[in-house]
């Protein structure tokens, strides 16, 4: 098999206006999509993170792998990492590295292109299906009023249900509250994870706190602040939220820090901040950092690092679970054939999806049921890509001016002067 042309498609997905402690999501989220078309005509998709820095390096691998057989993926990653300058994931919430984004894109594209050459699903080639179907957490955010992308901050009037809720403003715990039971309400989740680092600690506790009340006990709840609170203020308020979070993520920055707060308070912590490479596992051994990791194909370079990572987490008692962000259905496929060939995936995966539900490139969206998504058993990732969907995300992308993420500036536009903090209560 034979890798004959590549094809890299940046795209605008509508995004509400999400506040988190980088800011506010823009009216659009950017995504990659990388189509890697074989010589005898199937197509292998990938999709990660919108970046000019990303597309170029791409443009730049694909000069290299055209030519290449996708089965053959340690010189397809030799090559790349021939290529491959050092980088950072920087100190926002988001993994802002460049190489390790490429390496996904083209291994999950490359396992789309085997399932279908092989005529098996993406799940069996990476040693079967631990689970039928992968799990997912409600993911909610304090939120402006408005939908997104072409509503920007006005209303759709048409929508119901969820997707009428999904515009409404969310600033307050019962904002919070309301978010989650129309999420659960669409989707059936069995979890509830709470974007935090918007506003001053003691209104999330107040906010989570609600949530146990509307929820009661058997609903696992999560607070994810990213790493925008000082030791003693996690502390104080992880105190608080003891026996009522499922897991604490990433309230402090930096493993060391981590550390300190997981020894004083009894809740496990939870990271895709710390601990996001290869690179960091000695410290989070040394230091004992978190209790649990969330894995990411599109952070951690795809299906087989993945897997490297929860046999890292299985040997030295980590939790796994799967961090996202904004993205469409190409990613939801990835992470459901990873979630579900994951053995000691021990936690309900997150899934920024319902906010751009409706707005997929799919012709067949994949749809949670019960808070799950049945694995696929067509070849490949089992996805079909609409080519017209697809070219008015390219529109989108090349109307909308954005070309990186950039949650402070959109920030400025509702609150002038607003200016990131890496540690700010
Ligand atoms: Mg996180």
């Amino acid at each position: 098999m034979q890798i004959s042309e590549i094809r890299i498609t940046p795209v605008a997905a509508p995004d509400p206006p999400l506040l988190n402690a980088a800011g506010l999501h823009a009216p659009y989220a950017l995504r990659i999509i990388v189509e890697l078309v074989s010589a005898d005509g199937l197509s292998g998709w990938g999709e990660i993170p919108g970046s000019e820095a990303t597309r170029a390096a791409l443009e730049t691998a694909a000069k290299h792998l055209v030519g290449m057989d996708p089965w053959q993926l340690n010189a397809i990653f030799t090559t790349l990492e021939s290529l491959a300058k050092p980088d950072d994931r920087g100190a926002a919430p988001w993994d802002q590295r460049t190489w390790v984004h490429v390496r996904s894109a083209i291994e999950v594209a490359c396992y789309d292109l085997m399932g279908k050459s092989a005529g098996r699903p993406v799940v069996d080639l990476l040693g079967g299906a631990a689970r039928e179907r992968a799990p997912f957490a409600a993911y909610l955010f304090y939120k402006y009023e408005g939908a997104g992308g072409e509503f920007g901050f006005g209303r759709d009037e048409s929508a119901e249900g969820w997707f009428a809720a999904r515009q409404l403003a969310a600033l307050d715990p019962d904002g919070i509250v309301a978010q989650a039971q129309a999420m659960v309400a669409q989707y059936g989740f069995k979890s509830i994870k709470l974007k935090g680092g918007a506003f001053e600690p003691q209104r999330e506790v107040d906010a989570m706190l609600a949530l146990r009340e509307a929820f009661g006990p058997d609903m696992p709840l999560r607070l994810d602040p990213n790493a925008i609170w000082r030791v003693d203020t996690a502390i104080a308020t992880g105190k608080q939220l003891e026996g009522v979070l499922e897991y604490f993520e990433d309230p402090v920055r930096g493993q060391e820090n981590m550390a300190a707060v997981a020894r004083a308070v009894d809740i496990p912590l939870a990271t895709n901040m710390c601990t996001t490479s290869f690179a960091d596992l000695p410290g989070s051994v040394a230091h004992q950092s978190e209790a649990i990791i969330l894995s990411d194909h599109h952070f951690w370079g795809g299906f087989r690092a993945s897997l490297d990572l929860a046999r890292f987490c299985d040997v030295f008692g980590r939790g796994m679970s799967m961090h996202s962000n904004s993205h469409l259905g190409i990613s939801l496929a990835a992470m459901t054939h990873l979630a579900a060939s994951a053995p000691n995936l021990t936690y309900d995966c997150d899934s920024h999806y319902p906010w751009q539900d409706g707005h997929d490139l799919l012709v067949t969206p994949l749809a949670f049921e019960d808070g799950a998504i049945a694995v696929p058993s067509e070849p490949g990732l089992g996805i079909e890509v609409d080519r017209a969907k697809l070219a008015r995300l390219h529109e989108r992308y090349l109307a909308c001016g954005l070309t990186e993420r950039n949650d402070e500036i959109e920030m400025q536009q509702a609150q002038p002067g607003w200016a990131f903090q890496s540690t700010r209560w």
